[in-house]
């Protein structure tokens, strides 16, 4: 069972992404495309112990030698010294020019491979085997790499495309819960700026329990990918509609540093950024039901009583976001459903009213 779509890079080079329950066979023949001789393989920690004989099974056939780095698990693995050490790993082993890394795990794997399949020797094959929904639905499409700095995070990286992405359901079937939820917020995101019926869609799933079941949802992985993949295409370098990702998003980047990285995850974040988000564009004049979003609210087990700021102190923390041009927060708002725009504020009020609002939902 597997299925593929192509993506269209900036640099006219094409990549497929696959999709299917076990895409061995569709791995082991798109290697062939590289010498025999290695390849290098950063995989997530629980992921190389829990399926390593899975992807060894489509890449043993054709590689004399595997190299195997491990990715630490959680977002602390995204920084320097971890950069450090894979990129020692990759030259240390011999690497050259036509030998592909492959990244397998979530997005932290992901972010951080790529960045080193971007720098070493200025450019390796690259194939992205996302494991969390997250990184199946959002993190190895587009061409974002990189890691995180102390004084924020991804501020070192770059845009570098994939040679190939391989979305294999099967890696879902260990995924815990927590992580399913943490990657649902993406798909709801695409259900708010792009496809309500995605709404729809998840809430069938989820009312026939079907996390764990990584076959189930892979239409839904599928279409979300795909709508990614779309808006990505017109706008690779992230100068307009691309914004329309960020739904959600400024608001979430101010909970997770509030919460430093550690309290809330980036998808229960950006969940109470999407209901923040749609209170802001209803004071503006839409008429959005925020009970699209608040549906889901039980799944998220979430409150924000760990933000331990003000509505006052969010607005300065997302003025001081580095990303923020002249003072000026750009938000991502909705007319409707699915009709996504770019607000920019410097009216204060309005944002710290929509903060109250939010911090209230999730007392
Ligand atoms: P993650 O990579 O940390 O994975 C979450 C957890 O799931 C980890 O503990 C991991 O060990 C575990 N895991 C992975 N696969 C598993 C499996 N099949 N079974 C059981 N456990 C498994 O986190 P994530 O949510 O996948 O990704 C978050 C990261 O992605 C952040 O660093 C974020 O900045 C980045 N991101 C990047 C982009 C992009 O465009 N590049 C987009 C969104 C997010
Ligand atoms: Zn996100």
């Amino acid at each position: 069972m597997s299925d593929s779509i192509s993506v269209q890079t900036s640099t006219a080079d094409t990549y497929e992404l696959h999709f299917g329950y076990d895409l061995s066979a569709e791995l082991e023949h798109f290697v062939q495309n590289f010498g025999s001789g290695k390849a290098f393989l950063m995989v997530d920690a629980f992921v190389l112990k829990h399926h390593r004989t899975h992807f060894e099974k489509a890449l043993k056939s054709h590689f004399k030698e595997l190299h195997v780095f491990e990715v630490p698990r959680g977002e602390q693995a995204k920084n320097i010294e971890v950069y450090k050490q894979a990129v020692d790993f990759v030259l240390n082993e011999g690497v050259e020019r036509g030998t592909p890394l492959i990244a397998i795990g979530g997005g932290v794997t992901g972010d951080l491979s790529g960045f080193v399949a971007a720098t070493v020797l200025r450019g390796i094959p690259l194939i992205h085997i996302p494991t969390t929904l997250l990184a199946m639905v959002d993190s190895s499409i587009g061409g974002k790499t990189g890691i995180n700095h102390i004084t924020g995070k991804n501020l070192i990286g770059s845009f570098y495309q994939p040679a190939a992405v391989f979305a294999d359901v099967k890696y879902l079937e260990t995924l815990p819960e927590k992580e399913w939820v943490n990657g649902l917020s993406e798909v709801l995101k695409y259900g708010m700026i792009h496809s309500p019926e995605i709404l729809e869609k998840v809430k069938t799933l989820i009312e026939q329990n079907t996390f764990v079941d990584g076959k189930s949802w892979l239409p839904l992985i599928q279409q979300s990918a795909t709508i990614k993949v779309e808006i990505v295409a017109e706008d690779v370098l992230e100068a307009g509609k691309r914004a329309f990702l960020n739904f959600g998003h400024t608001f979430a980047h101010v909970i997770e540093k509030a919460g430093n990285y550690t309290t809330y995850s980036h998808g229960e974040a950006v969940y109470a950024g999407m209901i923040a988000a749609v209170h802001a564009s209803n004071s503006l004049g839409a008429n959005i039901d925020l009970s699209n979003l608040l549906q889901f609210k039980p799944l998220y087990k979430l409150t924000l009583d760990q933000v331990d700021s003000s509505a006052k102190e969010l607005v300065h923390l997302m003025k001081s976001d580095k990303k923020v041009k002249d003072e000026q927060i750009q938000l991502i708002l909705l007319k409707q459903i699915s009709s996504p725009y770019v607000y920019k504020v410097s009216e204060t009020d309005f944002v710290e009213r929509t903060w109250e609002h939010t911090l209230n939902i999730f007392k």
